[in-house]
């Protein structure tokens, strides 16, 4: 069967703060409607390869995306790709690197901050190149390529939890509000995204450590929430899946051939 989906990354989100401050998002799994599974993040635990190792299910040091300096087109296949070849539309709102890595490299804001571009990989995208980019403008762009296209993909990444994280540390009341913010914000769209088929994922790159950063092993840095909410998931309590299955679990959802390692153990 074939689904849409909406993925959502909430960048720099440890599973610790996502665990006690995503009230909205813990009131489906307390309701039976949504699951929580902590991940591992793969290694480095920065952004920039974690996006790739997501959307490709490529770990950074197979991918070559190995620093968040690497500047280039992908040279994997990502859900993006699976799902043109299938013949689904895609879109994306998302930070420009994501532009960067599956559309065109370097990002040029003129030609690439609004994307419309059929034969693109990402077809229709808003990306933006502040790290302060407010989330709820964020959460708008998504809404409006969601309401204007109806993509069976759509990517929906924020930032504002990771900035907060960088200048306060993980143990700061800023990161841990940046996180309730981004679950309020997610209030006001979830319940409207399940109504109209969607399976969606909320899930992170990375953690955050308390030296304002994230690159290394401890397990602030690598712990990472994926809530998944949609008539499509088991909810099994019991379930591990690891961040690397995420292209090919969405891919599975969306019904699109691919060559990755998946999650069945996840769905119905
Ligand atoms: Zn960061």
């Amino acid at each position: 069967m074939r689904h849409k989906v909406i993925l959502v990354i909430l960048d720099g989100l440890a599973y610790s703060v996502a665990e006690h401050a995503l009230g909205h998002l813990q009131a489906y799994v307390q309701a039976g409607r949504g699951a929580l599974y902590r991940l591992t993040c793969e290694l480095p635990a920065l952004s920039r390869p974690l996006y790739e190792c997501i959307l490709t299910g490529v770990a950074p040091i197979d991918s070559g995306i190995v620093h968040n300096g690497v500047n280039r087109l992908s040279n994997q296949r990502s859900i993006f790709h699976y799902a043109r070849a299938a013949g689904l539309g895609t879109a994306a709102a998302a930070y420009h690197w994501v532009s960067e890595l599956y559309n065109r490299s370097p990002f040029v804001a003129a030609r690439d901050r609004h994307t419309d571009a059929s034969d693109l990989p990402i077809q229709r995208g808003h990306f933006y190149y502040a790290d302060h980019y407010p989330d709820s403008h964020l959460f708008a762009d998504a809404e409006s390529l969601r309401l204007r296209h109806a993509p069976d993909f759509l990517l929906v990444h924020s930032m504002n939890i990771d900035d907060a994280g960088h200048r306060h540390g993980l143990d700061s009341s800023q990161y841990r509000n940046a996180a309730r913010s981004a679950d309020v914000l997610l209030a006001d769209y979830l319940q409207g995204w399940l109504d109209a088929g969607y399976q969606v994922l909320v899930t992170a790159d990375h953690g955050m450590n308390t030296d304002r950063s994230h690159n290394g092993l401890l397990a602030e840095e690598r712990e990472v929430p994926l809530f998944v909410l949609g008539s499509a998931f088991n909810l099994a309590p019991t379930a591990q899946p690891r961040q690397a299955q995420i292209c090919g679990l969405i891919c599975d959802l969306l019904g699109a051939a691919h060559d990755k390692p998946a999650c069945p153990e996840l769905l119905i």
